[in-house]
């Protein structure tokens, strides 16, 4: 079957943007411009349509990764919903590495915001080409060259104006295009769907003349044809700045400005030109690559529907009415509705039943997903996020995904009976959406523990059980995910040897324990000979050593970068079996554990705090009493960021705290820095509160 839009017309984008810049806004004219969707829904009365769950509405902030396709100039835009609050970040990179280019929505009057400035870094790190769009043009204090240097300053950016806004605050009536040199007014009466083309207004003239000439210098240097009009000092036309443009975007040495007012209706079509005319195409993209499983062979998979198919999964979500639908980004070949595929890294076959494409307000089912697309697979049972989807002839373990560990958990109890028998459906349906969600059991309470990344996580996650599972739970007070370690090496010696009678009673290991390095979990190596202790034990003895780490010997923590060697025991001929060695390590390892001078560890969180110049004073008295430690210091504009390191234990709370101390005006985001032992006299007072309970 022939494609309807060639590879070269589709674009995979994201919208990146701090929360409240207007990404959903920006997304919803879009839907409308791209005639999907026949009013704008606006957020202020909760009918986004992007935004799919309830409570997501309800806080006004996007969570979910979902994609939505739409269509501008014959090209297939497929948007992959991005999120912006930072305790997200997983979903961020998750989203960042199936997209091919972005959007950047800023505040035209806050410009780049703390928030944002993660996400910049993470789409840098992945070097997904973005353009930038200064929305709220219309806001009182908007302004746009404020903005744009904003980006410089705080992103190192090379932000490139394309666009002036004509008029500002109230009186924002348009955009001064600068490639073609003229002006566009958009008519309020059919929400900005028809506009003017006109000359560019006399009081703007001197101003456009030179941010043109800006533009073409810039673009003089990345490009020969804009050079050699340049240095014959001739004007290039809008097709050679376009083209010139294009390639500064895609190689990332820039990133071309646009302005507008989403909620206003202005500058949205100018934006859907600048996605098709500047964002690549997944042809633009490097190919991806992958490990064979079967031989270890790093492998390239061409961007061409005639190779093997390859696929990610990058998000799953469970749909009222097609149930569970994983979203795939296709990277090459074809996958087709009805056929069975490989999930690479579970080497397990399932049918794809059937193939959706998801517009903001309809479903449309599809034979066939060709490569660089983006569809939802309705069918696959045992898929998590982040698996790879292959040929079955060809299997392929694609770049996998690393998702942070959580550092925060809390203990909840269903309700009621009825509550109890939904809980476990409800909590494998919410993990298997979310790689950063773990549940555990407590082994000793028997409650239920479930883990994520930050309270605003954990919250959500108990909102949805309620209202998508109808679980109702009480929920705990949110706790620090501790771990220990060792700090000294130790060699010990264990022997089982269980008198009651019967066979599989004898087991002897000597382990040698020793720090590990940071972030190496935990490591194993076996140095007795098979005369010692039989090969066939020695998996025992590992697993043992393992599932001992699991609950740590100061307050039941994960014992981490630990290294554990066997250098010695003894085994006997018609007594022992696998069972007596794992007791026999994992009783080694706790005793050996305790002895190594174990100490608790605690995740120390990146912190960047904004702040009006006021109130710079208690914010950082405050956070020194949280034993805080204050890294830096910048100015922007009338603000100060500070950049800290706190114990995640202290920042419990913070967003409210942070709020009566800076009347409202402090915002801050944060990230995981490093697991750091804790001191010893706030170690003790935990290490007291486990052994008592
Ligand atoms: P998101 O959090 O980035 O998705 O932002 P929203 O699209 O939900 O917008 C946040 C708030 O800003 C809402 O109250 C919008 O109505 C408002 N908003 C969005 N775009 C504009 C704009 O261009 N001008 C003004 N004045 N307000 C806007």
């Amino acid at each position: 079957m022939a494609r309807t839009v060639t590879l070269q017309m589709v674009r995979n984008i994201g919208i990146m943007a701090h929360i409240d810049a207007g990404k959903t806004t920006s997304t919803e004219r879009i839907l409308y411009y791209t005639g999907r969707v026949h009013r704008p829904g606006e957020v202020d009365d909760g009918a986004a349509q992007m935004d799919y769950m309830e409570q997501e509405r309800e806080r006004g902030i996007t969570i979910t990764s979902a994609a939505t396709t739409c269509q501008w100039r014959d090209h297939q835009i497929n948007i992959i919903d991005t999120p912006g609050h930072v305790d997200f970040t997983a979903e961020v990179e998750r989203s960042l590495r199936v997209l091919d280019g972005a959007i950047a929505v800023f505040c035209g009057v806050g410009g780049v915001e703390p928030q944002s400035e993660t996400v910049w870094r993470q789409a840098d790190k992945y070097g997904v080409p973005r353009i930038a769009f200064i929305n709220k043009m219309d806001r009182l204090g908007a302004d746009f060259e404020r903005a744009v240097q904003s980006m410089r300053d705080r992103l190192g950016a090379n932000p490139l104006p394309i666009q002036l806004p004509i008029g500002v605050e109230d009186s924002f009536r348009g955009v001064v295009d600068l490639v073609e040199m003229n002006a566009r007014l958009m008519h309020d009466e059919d929400l900005g769907a028809t506009f003017d083309t006109v000359a560019i207004p006399d009081e703007l003239r001197e101003a456009a003349d030179l941010a043109r000439a800006a533009l073409v210098e810039n673009l003089a240097e990345i490009d020969e044809t804009v050079m050699e009009l340049f240095v014959a000092g001739e004007q290039p036309s809008a097709e050679q700045l376009l083209a010139a443009l294009r390639v500064g975007t895609l190689q990332g040495g820039l990133v071309p400005v646009l302005c507008g007012s989403a909620l206003k209706n202005k500058g949205v079509q100018k934006l859907l030109d600048a996605i098709v005319d500047f964002l690549p195409s997944p042809l633009d993209r490097p190919a991806v690559s992958g490990r064979r499983p079967d031989s270890d062979r790093e492998e390239t998979r061409a961007v061409d529907d005639d190779e093997a198919y390859a696929g990610i999964v990058f998000k799953i979500l469970t749909d009222k009415h097609a149930g569970r639908l994983s979203f795939v980004r296709v990277y090459s070949g074809v996958l087709e509705a009805g056929k069975t595929v490989l999930i690479a890294n579970k080497n397990k076959k399932e049918r794809v039943q059937r193939l959706m494409r998801m517009h903001a307000d309809k479903r449309e089912e599809l034979k066939e997903a060709r490569c660089g697309d983006i569809v939802a697979v309705v069918g696959l049972k045992s898929i998590q996020t982040g698996d790879t989807l292959t040929a079955l002839n060809k299997p392929l373990l694609l770049e996998e995904m690393d998702f942070p560990e959580p550092v925060i958990f809390v203990a909840i109890e269903p309700k009621t009976k009825a509550d109890q028998d939904k809980l476990a459906g409800a909590l494998d349906g919410l993990s298997e959406e979310d790689p950063t969600f773990h549940i555990r059991k407590d082994p000793d309470s028997g409650q239920t523990i479930i883990w994520g990344m930050g309270e605003l996580h954990l919250e959500i996650l108990c909102d949805r059980m309620q209202r998508e599972y109808n679980v109702a739970c009480n929920v705990g007070r949110p706790q620090v995910a501790y771990r220990e370690t060792i700090t000294a090496a130790v060699t010990k010696c264990f022997e089982f040897n269980k008198e009651t009678g019967g066979k599989g009673n004898y087991a002897k290991v000597n382990v040698a324990l020793s720090p590990g390095e940071y972030g190496s979990g935990f490591a194993f190596s076996n140095r007795v000979p098979p005369e010692v202790i039989p090969a066939a034990y020695i998996p025992a003895v590992e697993n043992g050593l393992r599932q001992a780490c699991d609950t740590g010997v100061l307050a039941g923590y994960p014992l981490v970068d630990i290294d554990t060697a066997l250098v010695g025991g003894a085994y006997d001929e018609s007594e022992s079996s696998e069972m007596a060695f794992l007791v026999a390590a994992t009783q080694a390892l706790w005793d050996g554990a305790r002895e190594a001078d174990p100490v608790l560890l605690e995740p120390v969180m990146e912190v960047e705090i904004n702040v009006p110049a006021d109130f710079l004073g208690d914010v950082t008295g405050h956070l020194n009493a949280k034993r805080g430690r204050i890294n830096g210091m910048e100015q922007v504009r009338q603000e100060r960021v500070v950049k800290a390191q706190v114990p995640l234990k202290e920042m419990f709370g913070y967003a409210t705290e942070l709020r009566s101390l800076t009347q409202g005006r402090g915002v801050y985001t944060m990230q995981l820095a490093r697991y750091e032992r804790v001191p010893e006299k706030i170690a003790a007072a935990i290490t007291r509160l486990y052994v008592g309970s």
